[in-house]
């Protein structure tokens, strides 16, 4: 049916190419590009300014693109319903189209929406493939990753000439009334994205170049910028995830030798992960609140609130912990390597509820997404969905070692540390006496003495898993 008047409700998908959304919606004369500010979403006990600043910037972004094209955002904020209520009323618009989002909250508001009699038709565009719809033979949901990855890789794939081109014109009609486009919070400086679609794109391209037939082998070296860091830009859909994954199956093609191949494959792998925790958020929503297995439901976690502040602020005196906490709050990103050894020091060795680091990760990750961060919360914690039994536990100076060999990671982090040899940066509180006075770093003045034992830590998380279990 052909509309004269369509609202294109932005929630999570901030692109003019390839989103099936505004794509239905541009059938219409006109297209109101609609974002509507969620109150809920901003009194969320998840909310942190750092990613909001990141959409605000987005928007005004976006924003920009369309006036190229001879539209403009209609911003709004408020009561969801209501605000769709008042602007189909005011510009007679008959249908609402928007990417569907898979959060129980979302999921939970669209119905709502239509409930209230509201015609909204929601698209795909989220994952690649509809997180319903890699299945087993008998229709229900994979829970383990790699048959899920193979399911996925057999379904049909989209090809570039798929990938739908950004309108050049879009009908808008003038009278609509909008808020201004927030300016605050900004992003600090030292939070190094950039927001918007073309930034996007130009970290894919540079990442292809550069990086991605290295990815496989530098992935997990913290020290090394190895990594795609488009995580912000697929958390808010300033890129699509069907161009991530088709240019990552062009590298594949691509790749001039065996090992190129593995490592640009690796990277599909990767956007294959993002999938499969979408989905699993999708079809599991209890994951929101508890743990996927409830076989886990009684750990008596320590929850020690002195010991989870000193996590959050970078000083439990096991430096990789530090480093990787600091870069957190200081970027708003954190490498992937150090995420699971920072939630594995947290759920294991200090014992703390793997909600508690999920929920400190949301309020400062530029990237935090529901799915993705629960997975990986779950995942460490060994209470999700596969893989990591729950007496695999991190050591943080093995980790360390492997994947900053040099230490830069930790001297650019925690520079209270840098004249440390070393062969003691990993575990400083090894050094002698006199090897503290001879670098001039004394533990327990310039830098905090660990608060745990490691060695003993760890057989405590695994009696207290063990006994939980039983
Ligand atoms: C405890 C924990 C919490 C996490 N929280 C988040 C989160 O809130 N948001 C988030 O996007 N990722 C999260 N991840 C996954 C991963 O750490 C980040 O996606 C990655 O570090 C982002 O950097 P990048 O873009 O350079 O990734 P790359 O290595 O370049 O990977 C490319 C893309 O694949 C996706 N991806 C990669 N690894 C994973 C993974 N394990 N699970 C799901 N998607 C993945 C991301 O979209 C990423 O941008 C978390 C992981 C852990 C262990």
């Amino acid at each position: 049916m052909k509309h004269t008047t369509a609202i294109w409700w932005l929630r999570r998908d901030l692109r003019l190419s390839d989103n099936q959304a505004l794509t239905a919606a541009a059938r219409a004369t006109n297209i109101i590009p609609l974002f509507i500010i969620d109150p809920v979403i901003l009194n969320a006990d998840t909310y942190s300014a750092n990613r909001f600043a990141f959409l605000l910037a987005g928007l005004h972004s976006l924003n920009a693109d369309l006036e190229q094209r001879g539209s403009h955002l209609v911003i709004r904020q408020g009561d969801i319903i209501t605000e769709l209520q008042r602007i189909s009323a005011e510009t007679g618009a008959t249908a609402i189209f928007a990417e569907e989002d898979v959060t129980p909250y979302a999921r939970r508001r669209d119905a709502a929406v239509r409930a209230a009699g509201l015609p909204l038709t929601l698209t795909p565009g989220l994952t690649v493939q509809r997180p319903d719809a890699v299945r087993k033979a008998d229709g229900t949901p994979y829970t383990v990753f790699t048959p899920f990855s193979r399911a996925w890789h057999v379904l049909p794939r989209a090809e570039r000439v798929d990938l739908l081109p950004s309108p050049q014109t879009m009908g808008f009609s003038a009278e609509i009334t909008s808020l201004p486009i927030p300016d605050h919070p900004t992003l600090p400086p030292s939070v190094p994205f950039k927001a918007g679609e073309a930034e996007a794109q130009r970290r894919l391209q540079a990442f292809i170049r550069e990086r991605v037939f290295a990815y496989g082998d530098q992935r997990n070296r913290m020290d090394i910028d190895g990594t795609s860091r488009l995580s912000p830009y697929l958390r808010f859909g300033m890129l699509s995830a069907r161009t991530a994954v088709i240019t990552a199956q062009e590298a594949i093609a691509d790749a001039a030798t065996e090992q190129q191949r593995k490592n640009a494959t690796t990277f599909l792998t990767e956007l294959i992960w993002r999938e499969f925790y979408q989905s699993i958020l999708h079809d599991f929503p209890h994951v929101r609140r508890g743990n996927f297995r409830s076989d886990y439901d009684n750990i008596a976690w320590i929850n020690g609130p002195d010991d989870f502040q000193a996590w959050c602020d970078g000083v439990t005196g096991v430096p990789v912990v530090d480093a990787a906490m600091r870069q957190l709050r200081t970027t708003g990103w954190m490498h992937n390597r150090a995420r699971m050894i920072v939630a594995s020091f947290l759920t294991k060795n200090l014992l703390i509820d793997w909600r508690w680091g999920e929920r400190w990760f949301m309020q400062n990750l530029i990237d935090g997404d529901l799915a993705a961060n629960n997975g990986g919360w779950q995942w460490t914690a060994g209470t999700g969905t596969d893989a990591a039994p729950y007496f695999r536990i991190f050591n943080p100076v093995t980790q360390s070692n492997k994947f900053d060999p040099d230490g830069e990671f930790i001297r650019r982090w925690v520079p209270e540390l840098a004249a440390v040899e070393n062969k003691f940066l990993h575990a400083p509180w090894e050094m002698s006496p006199a090897d503290q006075k001879q670098c001039g770093v004394i533990i327990g003045r310039n830098y905090p003495a660990p608060f745990v034992d490691l060695k003993l830590s760890r057989q405590r998380a695994l009696d207290t898993y063990k006994a939980g279990r039983e």
